[in-house]
Formats: structure tokens, sequence, C-alpha cells
């Protein structure tokens, strides 16, 4: 214990250290923090579905109908109609061929990368990729390069050096990067995974139910359907629920059953979860009301922080980073925003490098211009008392 406490020490003279807000009601626009009410602009739910009525019914049906637990892994007994009925929808609304669910996008990536490489093989990466593609990487036993964030020249450099030393290659990426919002460069990745006979993996947490059509993603923003080896995504952000999936081949979704080890190790997803994840796929299906909602309020919200002369860094999606740099500086701006009526949370080292600090505004669908017009005039504000801005 004497040695955690130097350690959380550590991170207390560092500035860094954090209390946990508690937010006593759903996840919407405005919430109740710590007892206060405040703008939203820290949340996943980019799509408003997390509290949507049409998901919690949903939920309450299949509660009545499964009772809530699955009652054992997905490889025993717990795999039950409506998971099978989930990995379809999925599938479907994706374009793709096949898709399994697991309980998480992070357990999904510690799943699937382990279990499709192996001593053999080489995973390169690139070098922004999110922590749980980092982890599931560390679980494999094949070899490792990174290259220079969305730098293709770089990743032509690792493909060209190493490629004809190893028997599969694994390009991982994140569709969208989730600190900076920027979009991978599908199109050059897929190009060369083509010339260099290599699989490709991306990570699209954050770009499904946000770009391409009604949300289907990344690669159908690229029009890249059936050309992405791994496709994965998670129910948690935009689905507004939980749980995680790759989108595959079916041969790979029959393999990954027997190996995908949280799927053999880990209880299923809650039955109410699936049945709300199937209600949100059927209503992007539907209708492009919610994404769209989610973009007008995007652009809107970027145009007026540029025009306060904010550095929004080089993000091409609903994720609004607003830089700062110095670590301390960057939780205290965070820390006085909450005090002032704005929640957005602040993202220092290890989330992102040393000197790249940064508070991460999330737009969502269920903001309103006046709500976030008065969320930029409170970040301006505070941003001129503290000296960030001119
Ligand atoms: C959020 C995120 C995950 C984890 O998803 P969960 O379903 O919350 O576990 C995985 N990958 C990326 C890129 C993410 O942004």
């Amino acid at each position: 214990m004497a040695t955690l406490e130097k350690k959380l020490q550590d991170i207390k003279d560092a500035g860094t250290y954090r209390v946990l807000p508690i937010n006593e009601g759903p996840c919407d626009a405005l919430i109740t923090l710590n007892g206060k009410q405040v703008i939203n602009l820290s949340s996943n739910n980019y799509l408003g579905f997390a509290n949507h009525p049409r998901l919690k019914k949903a939920a309450k049906d299949a509660i009545d109908h499964y009772g809530v637990g699955a009652g054992a892994v997905r490889t025993i007994v717990g795999n039950m109609d409506i998971h099978e009925q989930l990995d379809a929808a999925i599938a479907h609304f994706k374009h793709e061929e096949a898709a399994l669910v697991f309980q998480s996008g992070f357990a999904c990536n510690a799943g699937v990368i382990q279990a499709i490489t192996d001593e053999k093989d080489l995973i390169i990466s690139d070098e922004l990729n999110h922590a749980s593609i980092i982890d599931g990487v560390r679980l494999s036993k094949a070899s490792r390069a990174v290259y220079k964030h969305a730098d293709m020249a770089d990743l032509e450099r690792v493909l060209k050096e190493k490629r004809k030393d190893f028997e599969e290659v694994l390009i991982i990426t994140d569709g969208v990067f989730s600190m900076d919002g920027d979009i991978a460069k599908l199109p050059d990745i897929v190009r060369l995974a083509k010339e260099y006979r290599c699989m490709t993996y991306v990570d699209d947490a954050h770009g499904s139910g946000v770009l391409g059509s009604h949300g289907r993603g990344t690669v159908d923003h690229f029009g890249l359907h059936g050309q992405v080896d791994f496709v994965i995504g998670t129910l948690s952000k935009a689905i507004g629920v939980v749980g995680g999936y790759v989108c595959c081949s079916k041969t790979a979704r029959d393999y990954l059953l027997h190996r995908g080890r949280p799927l053999l190790f880990s209880t299923s997803l809650l039955p109410a979860a699936a049945a709300a994840c199937i209600e949100a796929l059927h209503m992007l299906e539907e209708s492009s009301e919610y994404t769209d909602k989610l973009w007008d309020n995007a652009r809107f919200f970027k145009k007026k922080l540029v025009e306060k002369g904010f550095d929004i860094g080089h993000s091409e999606t609903p994720i609004t980073p607003i830089m700062v740099g110095d670590e301390a500086k960057t939780m205290a701006f965070s820390k006085e925003l909450l005090k002032r009526g704005v929640f957005v949370s602040g993202i220092v080292f290890p989330t992102v490098p040393k000197g790249k600090g940064r508070i991460r505004c999330m737009v969502s669908a269920l903001h309103d211009h006046a709500m976030l017009q008065k969320a930029v005039d409170i970040i301006y504000a505070t941003a001129k008392d503290m000296g960030i801005v001119a």
C-alpha cells in the first residue's frame, strides 16, 4: 500500500488526480452532476439512444421474456436466440457477411486480435490506436510494429522492411481516432494491404452510428464494403447500450466462436441489452434523422469554436478537442468549466501524449443550437480568464 500511496501522490503532484463526478440521472444533454445541472459535452451517446423510449421498451420486454442474465458463457448455454438475432441485425446493418457480438468493444479487441494472429505473424498498428487495441495486441504472440499516425509512407516503410519475414500480417487502425476525431486513411490502407498481402482490421467504435449512410460507419463512408477483413464496433457509444462486435467472414466468425476467449470464458451480453441494440439498429435503418441532427450540431459547434479562435486540431467528426497543452492547466480548465455549468472532461497523459492535453467536447443529437451556443460562450469566457485564448 505504501507503494500505491506514493504512486497516487505522484499523480496528485502532476495535477492529474481526479475525483469521479457522479451523474444522478440518465445520460442526456443536460445532466445533474454532483447535484448541479450542467450541459453534458462528454458522453459517447452520440444519437441520444441511451435513454430513448423505444430502446427502453425493447429492454423491458426482453427482461420479461428472458430474465436479466444469460446464465452462462456463449459457448455453453448463454447463446440465446436474441444474441443470434443481434449478430444478424449487425451484419445486415453494416452490409457485411457475418457479425459476432462480444460483451464490450474492449472484450472484442482483447479476444479477436489474439485469436487471429500467432507467433509467425506481424501486427502493424497506428501509433494513436485505442488502448483496447494496444492491450489486445499485447495478448497476441505475434511480433509488433507501429507506424506514425495516419502516415501512409511510414506504413509502407514498415511493410517494405518486414513483410517478407512473416506469414500473416495484420494492419490495425481506429476508424475514427477517439482523442482527435480524425478519420483513418482507409482507402490507402486497403490498397497497401492488397499490394503487400495483409489482413485489415478497423476498430470503428467512434465511426459506427456516426459516419456513412445512416451511420453505417467508416467502411461505408469510403465505399469499402467487403474490403476490410475485420470491422469492429461498439454498442456502447452511438448505439447507446453496451457490447461490442466484429464483422467478418462466416469462416472467421466460426473460428472466433472456438478461439475468441471472452466468448469462451465470460458470460454473454444481457438479453435486455441485446434487445435494445436490435431496436437501435432498426431505428438507424428506418431513418437518418438522428445522424443528420448529430452532424448539424457538430458543424454548428465547431464553427462557433473556430470563430472564437480555438485550436480544435484536425477533427473531422463530432469529436471536438480544444487543445490546451499543459496537463495541470487542462485539468484546471475542465474543473472551472464544470463550476460554470459545462461538463467537458480533460484528457491528458497517458490517454494522449505528454504536453498534448486537451478538453474533448462530444456533441450529440440531443443538444440544440441554443444549448451549444451557451456552452461555447461559457468555454470562451473561461478560456479568456485562464489565458488559454486571446
Ligand atoms: C470506446 C472504444 C472501445 C471500447 O468500447 P466499449 O464497448 O466501451 O468497451 C474500443 N475501441 C475504441 C476505438 C473505442 O473508442
